[in-house]
């Protein structure tokens, strides 16, 4: 039955309500004319442009684009009042206004192919109006409501102006307190941004290297950064282990990449030889030629996997012998480490989200990411 707004869409939608009753009959009329407005006031107009009518004043819905000019005057001698951090403010704010727009497209584009109840999975869903400026939908099977953020990791999150800033701030690697500041958010919800952000780009690892691929074990220190109760003595932030090698104060993270520059990499919660073959199972097909460093667990976890294995006698001195080498995957570790630096030290539990961002950045270092794609890929879909 609303399709009487039909024939107000050439001048936006007025709410007032003599102006339904005359689309309402205009409708009825089988389209004969439009509602136009002048001088304030209502006019049925017929198709040729001819004024048939006039009806009371108009009021302008709160979505028209156009703002009346005395309230722009109030509004532009209002901001000649403020102070210029205010000002950066509210240009932050109107920014950011302007970059939501592009941000709903984004969210709406999971169901560009068609909406599915994320409670059940079911297909016959139907659209059930608009909220919070998204369309609702609502299922036949489960009768619940729905939108395309529901069930992804973003659903939940306010401020939707701002997640174009916060996905820029993810291709760059701004820190915290620096996303904090340029988008005007408090330091706790960059952080909780940042992991929802994170959370499925993390979880994307390689379907499978392919011919030569170097693999070889990095570690971090073992962080507890940011939980209020230590389970061990406070270390200065950043900080050195006290031993070298694996401890209980390293976190071993195995990266394998092949000679194309696919990248898989995990948290390893051991480093022997099982542990690792079954870390590199899911990436490595048994057609794969594994270099390595020469160390006896991934010497065995070849083995394990059943794949040709060459082996690097770093110890004595040999970087490269022919095409065997790990120079690639070391490259990547020391590329990594430095990107990492500029957090201070991560803490343990987000590491795969850190780890997850690097991928994601070296693997199309080419072509930097846009906004819109880092969107796209924190609710799942790729860039
Ligand atoms: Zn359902």
């Amino acid at each position: 039955m609303n399709n009487y707004f039909d024939v107000t869409l050439g001048v936006g939608l007025y709410f007032c309500p003599k102006t339904i009753a005359l689309a309402r009959i205009l409708y009825e009329l089988e389209n004969v004319g439009s509602v136009r407005e002048s001088c304030g006031e209502a006019h049925l107009v017929s198709p040729e442009g001819r004024i048939l009518d006039a009806q009371a004043q108009m009021r302008r819905a709160l979505q028209e684009p156009r703002m009346r000019k005395p309230n722009l005057n109030r509004i532009v001698a209002m901001l000649r009042t403020l102070t210029p951090s205010q000002l950066t403010a509210v240009s932050a704010e109107v920014v950011a206004l302007e970059a939501q727009s592009g941000a709903t497209a984004v969210i709406e584009g999971r169901f560009a192919a068609g909406a599915f109840c994320p409670h059940c999975h079911c297909q016959r869903v139907r659209r059930h109006g608009q909220a919070n400026g998204l369309q609702r939908y609502r299922c036949h099977e489960c009768l619940r409501t729905f939108n395309a953020l529901s069930g992804t990791p973003l659903s939940g999150l306010h401020k939707r102006e701002k997640w174009t800033g916060q996905a820029a701030a993810l291709q760059d690697g701004r820190t915290l307190r620096t996303v904090a500041r340029d988008l005007g958010v408090h330091v706790g919800t960059a952080h909780r941004w940042r992991h929802r952000f994170l959370a499925l780009p993390q979880a994307l690892q390689p379907v499978a290297l392919a011919g030569i691929a170097e693999a070889d074990e990095t570690m971090f220190l073992l962080s507890f950064k940011g939980q209020r109760t230590l389970p061990r003595k406070a270390r200065k932030r950043g900080g050195k282990a006290a031993k070298r090698g694996l401890s209980h104060e390293q976190v071993p993270v195995l990266v394998a990449r092949d000679r194309s520059g696919v990248t898989a990499e995990c948290m390893l919660s051991a480093t022997d030889a099982m542990t690792m073959a079954a870390a590199l199972k899911p990436f490595v097909p048994v057609d794969v030629v594994l270099c390595t460093d020469g160390s006896s667990a991934l010497a065995a976890a070849a083995r394990a996997l059943g794949v040709e294995h060459h082996a690097v006698n770093l110890s004595a001195g040999v970087r490269v012998d022919g095409a065997w080498h790990v120079q690639n995957v070391n490259a990547y570790h020391s590329r990594l480490k430095t990107w990492v630096r500029k957090f201070n030290g991560v803490a343990t539990r987000y590491l795969e989200n850190y780890l997850g961002w690097f991928r994601t950045l070296d693997r199309e270092s080419s072509n930097s990411l846009k906004p819109a794609q880092w969107l796209a890929l924190a609710m799942g879909r790729g860039a």
